[in-house]
C-alpha cells in the first residue's frame, strides 16, 4: 500500500472514455458521416467549412453531455478523495474526468465545452442548459466574429505553459498510471522519459487493451478494459477510503 505522501500523476486518453460512449475516432470509427475526422479537426477545415465543423461539433458535444464518467473516472477520483495527491494529465477535450470529481485535470489538447473568438480570443463556455440540436455558428458576444471550439487541432502547436506544469509534474512524481493511451502522440510519448529523468525510483504502470510503445518503459502493463483493470488496481495498491 502506497503511503498518503505518494506523488501519484495519471496520464488518460481516449481509452478512458470509450466505455461512457466517447468515440475514439481510430482505425474503423475514424469517420463521422463520410468524413474524415482529419479533414475536420483542422484549421483548414475550419476556414474552409465553418458549418461542417461546427456540425460535428455540436454532434460531439451531444454525446459528452449526454455520458456519465465510468469506473476509470471514478478511481481516479477514489485516490483524490481519500487523500493523495494525484494530478491528471489527460488528451480527452471531455469533461468526465471533472464530473467524476477530479479537481486536478490538466487538458493537454484543449476543452470541448470552451469557445475561443478567432478575432478578439475572448474565450467563453457553453451554457449547462444547451442542447446542441439547433448548428449555428456561434459568434462572439464583443465583436461578433466566429467562434471555434478551444480544443487543439491537428497542425497546431500546444500550449506552452500547459507543457511545462506538466513536465515540472512528472518531475515529481512517484507512481506514474498511464491508461487507455496509445502513447505515440506528443507530448504523451514523451511523458515517461521525463518523469524518469526526475525520479529514478518512478513506477510507471500501464492500463489499456494492447501493448503500446511506452510498454516497455513501464514497471507493468496490465491488459484490459481499463474500466475494470484500473479500480482493480487503485484499491490493491492505495489506502482507499470508500464512500
Ligand atoms: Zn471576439
Amino acid at each position: 500500500m502506497k503511503s498518503l505522501d505518494t506523488k501519484i500523476t495519471a496520464i488518460t486518453g481516449s481509452g478512458v472514455s470509450q466505455s461512457s460512449g466517447i468515440p475514439t475516432f481510430r482505425g474503423t470509427n475514424g469517420l463521422w458521416k463520410k468524413y474524415n475526422v482529419m479533414d475536420l479537426a483542422t484549421p483548414q477545415a475550419f476556414a474552409r467549412n465553418p458549418k461542417l465543423v461546427w456540425e460535428w461539433y455540436y454532434w460531439r458535444l451531444g454525446l459528452v453531455s449526454q455520458a456519465k464518467p465510468n469506473e476509470a473516472h471514478l478511481a481516479l477520483e477514489n485516490l483524490e478523495s481519500s487523500g493523495y495527491n494525484i494530478v491528471v494529465l489527460t488528451q480527452n477535450v471531455d469533461n468526465l474526468h471533472e464530473r467524476a470529481g477530479s479537481s486536478k485535470v490538466i487538458h493537454l489538447h484543449g476543452e470541448i465545452f470552451q469557445r475561443r473568438c478567432i478575432q478578439c480570443h475572448d474565450i467563453t463556455i457553453w451554457e449547462p442548459t444547451e442542447t446542441f440540436s439547433n448548428p449555428e455558428i456561434p459568434k462572439c458576444i464583443k465583436c461578433n466574429s466566429m467562434l471555434r471550439p478551444k480544443v487543439v487541432w491537428f497542425n497546431e502547436t500546444l500550449n506552452s505553459e500547459i507543457i511545462q506544469f506538466s513536465y515540472n509534474r512528472l518531475k515529481e512524481t512517484d507512481v506514474l498510471l498511464i491508461i487507455g493511451t496509445s502513447g505515440i502522440v506528443y507530448p504523451v510519448n514523451n511523458f515517461p522519459f521525463i518523469a524518469k529523468e526526475g525520479n529514478m525510483n518512478l513506477e510507471t504502470y500501464e492500463f489499456n487493451l494492447e501493448l503500446t510503445p511506452l510498454s516497455s518503459e513501464t514497471n507493468k502493463t496490465i491488459l484490459g478494459p481499463v474500466e475494470k483493470t484500473l479500480p482493480e488496481f487503485i484499491s490493491k495498491s492505495f489506502k482507499i477510503t470508500k464512500k
